[in-house]
């Protein structure tokens, strides 16, 4: 039975750096994700450029959480993605997490970075639909080149359809936008982007099928219906932007308190302690007076909780880690690393 002194439930900011700080602090860390990728909900927005995040030049936000994921592999920790945590129970001094895989492990602590729960996002109901994931049925887009001088057909009318469909308007040959209200439902100046570039948007339509090309492995044409009549739409990509399903996720821990009855968050009691002892929580998930819930929030939170689970361990060990520029853990990386940086006068 291989026990680690930290488990962090949640692959998102907050996790991903708790993984990193715990390993500053010399902490035998694991790291399990639902889903096949780490990032958490910055997923939601992958081509965005973030602006708010101290010390960073702007970034798109795909590259952000490249950079999260370098970083928390600085001490190698152990990562598990496609694991949901399903329940924690303990034995004796030692917590014993439960997964969808049918795996047990072990931890001496657990830091619970699980955000708004499980994210996933509202698919379109049509028989079939999912074998054109692989080629041209899309829910987010993960790199706009993909559409290159394509047609793309997308479908939604909220702030994340039509973000979506403002950036592929330099790239893509032509947009056209369906959602299903009377209204689009998104910000005006978003909106006023789209119609300044003649974007059909078509509303009170739905898709309605999928036809595919002729050896069945792309949407050729959709079969949209408005106002009652049928209309025929060759396209080369489809997007849906239908908004997310949710899944709460703290089922997994009864014991552990919110910070309301019925609320969902948890009530950070300080240094991003819970209420059961040996428990602690970073990032969205955790509630405090004065909280952001940005990404530089979840760092701060990271620091809390990994110093606290520190000291939950060994209550003798030092409250906080040795700052980076003066913590010998860096000495033989930062040598690796100088070598590659070249000073500009
Ligand atoms: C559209 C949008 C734009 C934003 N823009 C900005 C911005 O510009 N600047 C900024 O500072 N902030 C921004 N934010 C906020 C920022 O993204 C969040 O504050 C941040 O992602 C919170 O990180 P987290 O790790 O706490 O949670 P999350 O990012 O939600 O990550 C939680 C992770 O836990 C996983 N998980 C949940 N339950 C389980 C389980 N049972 N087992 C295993 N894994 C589980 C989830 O799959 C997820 O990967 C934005 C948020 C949104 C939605």
């Amino acid at each position: 039975m291989e026990i680690y002194d930290v488990t962090i439930v949640g692959g998102g900011p907050a996790g991903l750096y708790s993984a990193f700080y715990s390993g500053l602090r010399n902490m035998k860390t694991k790291v399990m994700e639902v889903q096949p990728v780490l990032g958490g909900k910055v997923n939601i927005y992958p081509e965005k450029v973030l602006w708010d995040v101290g010390g960073l030049p702007p970034i798109q936000a795909q590259q952000f959480i490249q950079n999260l994921v370098n970083q928390a592999n600085t001490f190698l920790p152990t990562i598990c993605l496609r694991t949901k945590v399903e329940e924690i129970t303990k034995q004796d001094d030692i917590f014993v997490i439960s997964t969808n895989t049918g795996e047990i492990h072990y931890s001496k602590t657990i830091i619970v970075a699980v955000g708004g729960g499980i994210l996933n996002p509202i698919k379109l109901e049509i028989e079939g639909a999912e074998k054109y994931e692989m080629t041209n049925l899309h829910y987010t887009i993960l790199g706009l080149e993909r559409f290159r001088n394509k047609k793309v057909l997308v479908s939604g009318g909220g702030n994340g359809a039509i973000d979506w469909a403002v950036e592929l308007l330099p790239v893509a040959k032509e947009v056209i936008v369906i959602y299903r209200k009377e209204q689009l439902s998104a910000h005006e100046s978003q909106v006023e982007k789209l119609k300044e570039h003649g974007v059909q948007i078509m509303l009170n339509a739905e898709i309605t099928s999928l036809v595919s090309n002729e050896n069945k492995t792309a949407i050729e044409h959709v079969i949209i219906s408005q106002y009652g009549e049928t209309h025929q739409l060759r396209v080369d990509d489809v997007l849906i932007s239908h908004g997310y399903n949710r899944e709460v996720s703290l089922t997994f821990a009864d014991e552990i308190q919110p910070l309301r009855k019925d609320d969902y968050y948890l009530d950070g009691q300080g240094q991003c302690k819970t209420s059961v002892p040996g428990i602690f929580g970073a990032g969205d998930i955790i509630s405090y007076n004065d909280k952001v819930n940005l990404l530089v929030g979840t760092f701060q939170d990271a620091v809390l909780a990994v110093n606290n689970a520190k000291l939950y361990i060994d209550p003798k060990a030092d409250k906080y880690a040795m700052v980076s520029s003066h913590n010998k853990k860096f000495i033989e990386k930062n040598k690796e690393f100088l070598k590659e940086v070249v000073y500009k006068d």
